[in-house]
């Protein structure tokens, strides 16, 4: 007997006597909160409800394909999905397939998980012209996100600026400038691995709004930046007056960043000329202030105005801009400034881009529907690591268990409910995941990979469906 089969018959046989649990996108928060809840709660069906016809959210499609070992806790999210009371359904997005009233109206309790998937703009001139790419696209053009697929992006150019300082900025900049035949070796999409192997791309800005010690990258990921083979960093001697004094005053983590920082900024060389080098040139205390074009619309740099900081809390101190401006040219731009959340639903009510909640508990009066929850980037806002995705799913999970142990209906129709209003032949369930899983392993094999994704959501289905 299949495993399909058997995993039907005896959800089917636990369903009846269940309490309904929906969760609404498959990235790390759903994935730890059906694992808390499956833990602690005796009798519970669990659907897991996803946009796309593939599971794991930012973890197949935000984390750098250099950064295998961090994709691992893949490994605990399907012993999850194996489970006989936790389903998997792919290719149904919330707010198009199906409504948030109905999945409220035929489960017990509702999470939504669903992540942030849209970035921040700067709202400046010109911000839409050709080449200034929000660094999500770029995430998810080397990742092999279907809708990032055909970005469009002119590596050509010698100069190029990440506007942002964070963790997704220096993603980007080291598949920008790691050598070719190191990103081979990785599941990097074939289509970006062709484009980074043209690139001309040599001169790389960082460019932040504040000071280094405020900077929101972290050291793991700066050590990596600084370590990267025919690449020199240069820092500016004038963003870096008076650091060295505040360093021991500092909390550890900011202590031990700063102090690399000062390292490298100290090691500094002065006749370094190959001309083969990549330069990586983090610049501080700048904003930018209007994108500047040519008659094409195709960038050709940014004003930046010079800011100063304000404050007495070192890391909490604010920028004020000066009257002073700086040109800084440059024929690619990446925004990096974060992620957003989008209203998914009319029904869900926002609140500084974060769907109004209450430690994870959306409260509103929606008569008899059953209760809604909220976990991960959707919840919290798009910051923090895997971990802090975990712990956050993990408190709201519990006060779920908690919710749900009062109640005893049981009368919830679930997904077979849900089913006949999606009507589809196309949902895409974890049989049909381990498929595409095997066709893209075996695709890495054929050009030495871990695996070669595949790119477009009809094939992931023909795929699924064989
Ligand atoms: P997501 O991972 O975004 O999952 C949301 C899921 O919901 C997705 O599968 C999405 O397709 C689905 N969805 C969206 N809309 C709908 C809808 N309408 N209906 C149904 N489903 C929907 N953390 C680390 O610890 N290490 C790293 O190396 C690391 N690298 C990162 C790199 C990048 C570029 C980014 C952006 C983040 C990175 N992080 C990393 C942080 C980590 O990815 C997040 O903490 C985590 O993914 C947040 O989980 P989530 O479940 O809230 O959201
Ligand atoms: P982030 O960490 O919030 O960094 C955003 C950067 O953009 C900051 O430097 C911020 O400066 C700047 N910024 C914001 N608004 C701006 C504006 N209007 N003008 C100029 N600069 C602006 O966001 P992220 O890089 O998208 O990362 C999101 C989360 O994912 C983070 O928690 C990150 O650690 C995590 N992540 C982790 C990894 C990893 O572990 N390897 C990899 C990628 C992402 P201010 O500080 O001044 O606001």
């Amino acid at each position: 007997m299949t495993y399909k089969l058997l995993k039907r018959m005896f959800s089917s046989s636990t369903n009846k006597k269940s309490r309904q649990v929906c969760i609404v996108g498959a990235g790390p928060a759903g994935f730890y909160a059906a694992m808390h809840l499956t833990k602690k709660l005796e009798s519970v069906n669990i659907d897991i409800i996803e946009k796309l016809p593939v599971p794991f959210g930012l973890i197949r499609y935000g984390v750098a394909p250099d950064h295998p070992e961090v994709k691992n806790v893949i490994n605990q999210f399907t012993k999850v999905a194996k489970q006989a009371n936790v389903n998997f359904y792919g290719n149904i997005t919330l707010g198009r397939d199906i409504h948030l009233h109905q999945l409220r109206q035929h489960y017990d309790a509702v999470l939504l998980t669903y992540g942030a998937e849209e970035d921040k703009t700067l709202g400046i001139e010109n911000e839409d012209a050709k080449n200034i790419v929000a660094a999500r696209n770029f995430v998810g053009w080397y990742n092999g996100l279907p809708s990032d697929r055909d970005l469009k992006i002119d590596l050509s150019h010698r100069t190029a600026a990440i506007l942002g300082q964070g963790n997704v900025a220096l993603d980007v900049a080291r598949i920008l400038l790691t050598p070719i035949d190191e990103l081979k070796k990785t599941d990097i999409t074939e289509h970006a691995l062709s484009a980074i192997a043209e690139s001309k791309v040599k001169e790389l800005y960082l460019v932040g709004r504040r000071g280094p010690l405020q900077v929101a990258f972290t050291i793991k990921e700066l050590r990596e930046q600084l370590k990267l083979k025919n690449c020199k960093t240069i820092w500016r001697e004038n963003d870096f007056q008076n650091v060295e004094s505040v360093v021991p005053n500092l909390a550890r983590p900011r202590k031990r960043l700063t102090e690399l920082m000062l390292k490298s900024f100290n090691e500094r060389e002065t006749s370094d000329d190959n001309p083969n080098s990549n330069y990586f040139k983090p610049i501080f205390f700048r904003s930018p202030n209007k994108f500047l074009v040519n008659q094409d619309r195709q960038v050709t740099g940014v004003e930046l105005t010079c800011n100063k900081l304000v404050g007495d809390k070192l890391e909490d101190q604010k920028c004020v801009p000066t009257d002073e401006t700086e040109l800084l040219h440059c024929n690619l731009v990446f925004r990096s400034i974060g992620y957003k959340s989008i209203k998914a639903d009319n029904d869900l009510v926002f609140s500084n881009g974060l769907v109004k909640n209450n430690k994870g508990v959306v409260e509103d009066s929606s008569g008899n529907l059953s209760k809604l929850y909220v976990a991960g980037w959707l919840g919290t806002g798009p910051v923090g690591v895997i971990l802090h995705t975990m712990g956050n799913a993990f408190q709201v999970a519990k006060v779920m268990c908690d919710d749900l142990a009062n109640v005893d209906t049981k009368t919830k129709g679930g997904f077979e409910e849900i089913n006949k209003i999606i009507n589809s032949n196309n949902i895409i369930d974890w049989t049909g995941w381990e498929r595409i899983d095997k066709y893209e392993v075996d695709q890495g094999k054929l050009r030495g990979k871990p695996r070669e994704k595949v790119c477009s959501v009809e094939k992931m289905i023909e795929v699924a469906k064989v």
